[in-house]
């Protein structure tokens, strides 16, 4: 019998709480900053269901230039304001080199989305400010490539690194993406990153956002970063995968069942 040799597995720390250890950390909130009301409002419900970190999108990467773009400056501020009255962390996107200080100063995980896993300019500067980067996967990227990227961040000197499985594009059409979770399990037995799963972006429709967390948290994930809003009829972006707080909260729920039935890792 061949014994696998243990792989040495690294916790990301945001203050109180430890990302890839025992706990199940999810982050949640609008896919993008609307208003200081509407975030304070979310925040709230995703806060007493038991979220540790705040979401929200301040610069939006968009498909199209017409398409709403992110507050920006006030949005980060909006964040770090509502967080810090609830006691939340902070997880949003830097797009832009640019960007990177001040997502870094308004936040504590800085998030690369699916669009910029290739920028190495990007991932290096992120490196750079030594907070935890939330790096999503590519919608076309191999494993392999996903790890390449994350190399850039760990080579700057910076060992925090969350992956993050948000959905590949295949052939299938009947999802916004497709959610590979068969990588969240090779992860676990191969990297000793913490790997967090987007069912909202993996799938693209509210409906299957909590049966994929489920399955993503049985699948060995450490979390989960989930889009709500608390009319996503009337978001701005992504309302068809934003969760209602009642819906969130139910996830809450059932994934506390999965991961209390599984073995200790
Ligand atoms: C997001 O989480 O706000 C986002 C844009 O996700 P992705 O980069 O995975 O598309
Ligand atoms: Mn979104």
């Amino acid at each position: 019998m061949t014994v696998e040799p243990a792989i040495s597995r690294h916790i990301v720390r945001v203050g109180e709480i430890s990302i890839g250890g025992p706990e199940l950390t999810v982050m949640a909130g609008p896919c993008a900053v609307e208003s200081e009301e509407i975030l304070y409002a979310t925040a709230r419900h995703v806060a007493a269901a038991g979220a540790r970190v705040l979401r929200g999108g301040a610069f939006k990467p968009r498909t199209s230039p017409r398409d709403f773009q992110g507050l920006g400056l006030p949005a980060l501020k909006m964040l770090r304001r509502v967080a810090d009255e609830l006691g939340l962390a902070v997880v949003t996107e830097a797009l832009d080199t640019r960007d990177v200080d001040s997502v870094a100063e308004y936040s504590e995980i800085i998030q690369i989305g699916s669009r910029n896993m290739h920028n190495s300019a990007l991932l290096k500067e992120a490196g750079r400010t030594g907070r935890p980067v939330l790096l999503k996967r590519g919608i076309s990227a191999t494993l392999k490539e996903w790890l390449a990227a994350s190399e850039y961040v760990l080579e700057a000197g910076n060992p925090n690194v969350i992956l993050c499985e948000r959905g590949i594009r295949t052939f299938e059409t009947a999802t916004r993406n497709t959610l590979d979770l068969g990588v969240v399990s090779l992860l676990k037995e191969t990297s000793g990153l913490p790997v967090l799963v987007d069912p909202s972006h993996g799938t693209g429709r509210r409906s299957l956002v909590e049966p994929m967390s489920r399955a993503a948290v049985a699948a060995g994930a450490d979390g989960l970063i989930i889009e709500v809003h608390p009319e996503p009829e009337k978001a701005l972006c992504d309302g068809a995968q934003s969760l209602t707080p009642e819906g969130f909260a139910h996830l809450m729920e059932q994934v506390a069942r999965i991961r209390s039935a599984l073995p200790a890792a």
